[in-house]
């Protein structure tokens, strides 16, 4: 079921000490317009950590007002390309992340009479909404290629995670960013979040989040400016695991696959398709290892899975695994809490599933895998597709031709061959389908904050 670790290990690591709570506004650490805090909870007791400024629609106003005086009159858009790799190479240096030099425009073929050159220009203002699982990862993704990019920008994590933003923008102050060219605005979705995307003189927004809240930040955009729109939103990837594959190797794959951040991850593998001629031998080598799996306190170096963010969330999971339950999937392993407080869950895997169940075609953004039998490769195929998601997929296979043809029919925005989360930040990544548009990660990631500016004149002594 997932062993738990006792917690007594010597060995923790020490919990950092909490420095910056109030909102991130032109270079200064302000308390919110309302006054009003906001708590953050440690997840493995439930126990409040600190309070956290809350911002709302007029902390998103002056914020995107010194991003807008940034832009318009700043250094910032302004310094070339180098110049800013520069001071992000010091921001990079602090936060360990690599900056971005590429930027150029083209010049143009055109018509005997006129010359012509692009330019690419920062799209303007960008406002970053975040979700709250991957708290560093994604502020970095979004910042780092808008900063390349000449952006100036006002970011509002997720209410759960508000703390390592601000500790980022203490940073980019201390690397010489000027003011007003990262604002951190925490807040809610529904107050801060909304405001952002429906503000008038913010000009694109980048959000990763649900695709049920994409939904309402594109309407917000369509509604307000036609501001640009990104969205990295969520997914129920498969993985397919052929009959030639390492059975081994497949099962300790596709644990890491739903496990990995306790199934808080967008691209988790959490259908499993397995062949039938290894199938019985797949499902006995998971159970064991599903059983090893060390449950526990996330600062002890010994775990592997800590616990699910907060209680909406460990509440969310448990109701999909009773709804498994009763459409008749059957629980191979795990299934319930685990520990004596905090919001910790077994690793669960039902067996039996079928595509039209609940826990087949839902995101539960938990540790849930559900797990299926396929006999031909067309199958598999029809059976990955099935879904209203496009984020990622596995595959694993040593057949080059299985490989190729299953990587090129699957319509998702990343496919791991013989491997899983293998990231890398020169790959760019992004859904398709309901899984949303735009990439992070990768020169695209660059282009989204981007846009082509053309630049044409008459050759001399042409008619115009
Ligand atoms: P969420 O959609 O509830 O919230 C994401 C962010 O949107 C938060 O900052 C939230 O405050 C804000 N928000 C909420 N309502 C809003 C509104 N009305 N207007 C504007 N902003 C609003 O998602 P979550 O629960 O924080 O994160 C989990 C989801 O994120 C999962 O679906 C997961 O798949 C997805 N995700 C996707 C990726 C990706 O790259 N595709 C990466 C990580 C997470």
């Amino acid at each position: 079921m997932g062993s738990q670790s006792n917690g007594n290990s010597n060995s923790f690591i020490k919990m950092p000490a909490i420095k910056f709570t109030k909102l991130f506004i032109n270079g200064e650490f302000v308390d919110s317009f309302s006054g009003k805090t906001f708590e953050t909870v440690d997840p493995r007791s439930g126990e409040v950590i600190a309070r956290v400024a809350e911002g709302d629609k007029e902390d998103v106003d002056l914020a995107v007002k010194a991003a807008r005086h940034a832009f318009d009159n700043g250094p910032w858009p302004r310094l070339s390309g180098f110049a800013r790799g520069r001071i992000m190479m010091k921001y990079a240096d602090l936060i360990e992340e690599r900056a971005a030099d590429k930027i150029h425009g083209q010049v143009l073929k055109m018509s005997s009479e006129l010359q012509g050159y692009t330019l690419q220009e920062p799209v303007g203002v960008v406002g970053h909404i975040i979700p709250w699982n991957f708290p560093s990862t994604l502020f970095f993704a979004k910042v780092a290629p808008a900063l390349a990019a000449g952006c100036t920008m006002v970011v509002k994590p997720a209410e759960q995670t508000p703390l390592s933003a601000l500790y980022y923008a203490y940073l980019a102050k201390q690397a010489g960013i000027p003011d007003g060219v990262i604002n951190v605005i925490n807040g809610y979705g529904p107050t801060a979040g909304a405001a952002i995307s429906s503000h008038m003189d913010i000009d694109k927004v980048s959000f990763t989040g649900s695709t049920e809240v994409g939904r309402k930040v594109m309407q917000a955009a369509a509604t307000s400016n036609l501001k640009h729109v990104s969205l990295e939103l969520g997914g129920k990837s498969p993985l397919l695991i052929f009959d030639d594959a390492d059975v081994d190797t497949a099962a300790d794959l596709a644990l890491l696959g739903i496990l990995f951040n306790k199934g808080e991850i967008c691209v988790a593998s959490s259908r499993v398709y397995v062949q039938e001629g290894i199938y019985d031998e797949f499902v006995k080598k998971l159970a064991e290892k599903a059983k090893q799996w060390v449950v526990g306190d996330p600062f002890d170096p010994n775990t592997r899975q800590g616990p699910q963010v907060d209680k909406q969330q460990f509440d969310k999971i448990l109701s999909y695994i009773e709804h498994g339950k009763r459409e008749g999937a059957t629980l191979l392993i795990g299934g319930k809490p685990t520990g004596e407080k905090g919001y910790y869950i077994q690793p669960t895997i039902f067996t039996d599933v079928k595509e039209d169940m609940l826990i087949a075609k839902d995101e539960i953004f938990g540790p849930v895998m559900s797990l299926m039998k396929f006999k031909t490769m067309d199958e598999a195929i029809k059976s990955a597709n099935n879904t209203r998601y496009g984020l990622a997929a596995g595959i694993i296979t040593k057949n080059l031709d299985v490989a190729n043809t299953v990587s090129r029919s699957i319509r998702a925005g990343i496919i791991w061959i013989n491997c899983y989360f293998a990231f890398d930040n020169d790959c760019p990544y992004g859904g398709y389908k309901m899984s949303g548009f735009g990439k992070d990660l990768g020169l695209d990631a660059l282009h989204k904050y981007l846009q082509v500016k053309s630049v044409v004149t008459p050759i001399c002594n042409s008619p115009w």
